[in-house]
């Protein structure tokens, strides 16, 4: 394995000898878009790209990392005052501080990692990195004490307080319990979860990333939020997963038409989410892919956060062919997420790079996952 080859030899050249050594992975959402922060339904798996590192107690209180992909050296104590320069320590430094917030123990090591996650794609090669080091720690340190869900929070706290990052749980999570050819529906009201098995034979998940990201002025994330709190408040509910659509119309002449719609879409992609675990565990992959398009006609046409590149990347999917097709993510930029059959998998790729690349001058890049694995010790 070529990840791990190339750590063991860097992490022996730099520090002499070896550690142990653990992944955490990226991850994928299948369905369920812009429900978290309204109490509903997610649904992501793990992917079969990681972030990896080998880690060794040094006996002193300083840590002193490697990051073999920025090609960039790090060292810091574990007291709050130490936290290091640049972004990718904070991410390791975060999760120590965390740690060690929470009354876990946390001393010295050195570290070389690397990864395959694509940075910046929606992957979450950040939670890799988080719930590499939140598992190998509480592994090397804490005799696993710290429950998994804690991990992911450990992950989550640690964009807030160390890397300026308002996420939710959704990708730490997905990191730390991912399981191979499973997914999980976590429920963001009640933080409960469940695996779905999802073994897709004669399928392959394909992401095709536009490259683009489309920075708006008017924060649209936090107007989308303000307009589901407003029409919850309206119906005198908590949160819009308590709504449906018969509460939705009863207020519809009460409400702006921005308001109904952005509703309408959250209301319809919580039954969606239910929709795809009951058709998966049927294997019934027409549905799930046929919910994949509704949600893509959904976020671009109701909720509005789409983009021409994303549009056009689902446009040609249908045409290709593909089962399903949606954008996976906040929006404005970034990937579709595609369900392909095998046998059309290599034309719909040619095609999609062709035609996307004529309208737009570049080819979108090209990630198929595979659903694997969350965060685990991968040598003694
Ligand atoms: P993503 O959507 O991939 O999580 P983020 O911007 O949240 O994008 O996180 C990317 C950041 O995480 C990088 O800027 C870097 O600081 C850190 N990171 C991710 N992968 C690696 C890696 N392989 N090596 C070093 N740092 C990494
Ligand atoms: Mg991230």
């Amino acid at each position: 394995m070529e990840l791990k080859e190339k750590i063991t030899s860097t992490f022996e050249s730099r520090f002499g000898g070896h550690g142990t050594i653990y992944a955490s992975a990226g991850r994928i959402n299948l369905i369920g878009e812009h429900t978290d922060y309204n109490g509903g339904f997610v649904f992501p798996g793990a992917i079969d790209k990681v972030i990896m590192a080998e880690i060794r107690a040094n006996g002193t209180d300083t840590v002193r990392a490697y990051s073999i992909d920025i090609d960039d050296y790090a060292e810091f104590g574990l007291n709050e005052e130490d936290a290091p320069k640049a972004s990718w320590a904070r991410y390791i430094f975060g999760v120590c501080r965390e740690i060690i917030k929470r009354g876990g123990k946390v001393q010295g090591f050195d570290t070389v990692f690397a990864g395959n996650v694509p940075l910046g794609a929606g992957l979450s090669s950040s939670a890799a990195l988080e719930s590499c080091f939140a598992f190998a720690l509480n592994d090397m340190f804490n005799g696993n004490a710290i429950d998994k869900f804690e991990l992911a929070r450990i992950g989550q706290s640690t964009e807030h307080n160390y890397c300026g990052v308002n996420c939710g749980i959704m990708d730490q999570f997905a990191s730390v319990f991912g399981k191979k050819d499973h997914l999980m529906r976590l429920d963001c009201r009640s933080m409960e979860f469940e695996y779905f098995p999802f073994k897709a034979d004669g399928y392959t998940l394909v992401l095709l990333d536009s490259v683009v990201k489309h920075e708006l002025a008017d924060s649209p994330y936090n107007k989308r939020r303000a307009s589901c709190e407003r029409v919850a408040k309206r119906l005198g509910i908590e949160t819009l997963r308590d709504a449906d659509m018969e509460m939705l119309d009863s207020i519809k002449s009460d409400i702006t038409a921005e308001d109904y719609f952005r509703a309408k879409f959250v209301i319809e992609e919580k039954e969606r989410v239910l929709t795809v675990c009951d058709a998966l565990v049927k294997g019934d992959f027409d549905t799930v892919g046929r919910c994949m398009y509704e949600t893509h006609n959904g976020l671009s046409k109701d909720y509005e956060v789409s983009c021409e590149e994303l549009d056009y990347l689902n446009d040609i999917a249908k045409e290709c062919g593909v089962v399903g097709s949606r954008i996976m993510g906040g929006g404005f930029g970034g990937c579709t997420i595609n369900l392909v059959k095998d046998e059309l998998l290599p034309a719909f790729i040619a095609t999609a790079k062709e035609k996307f690349n004529a309208k737009y001058g570049h080819e979108p890049k090209v990630y198929e996952v595979i659903i694997s694995d969350g965060a685990h010790k991968v040598t003694e």
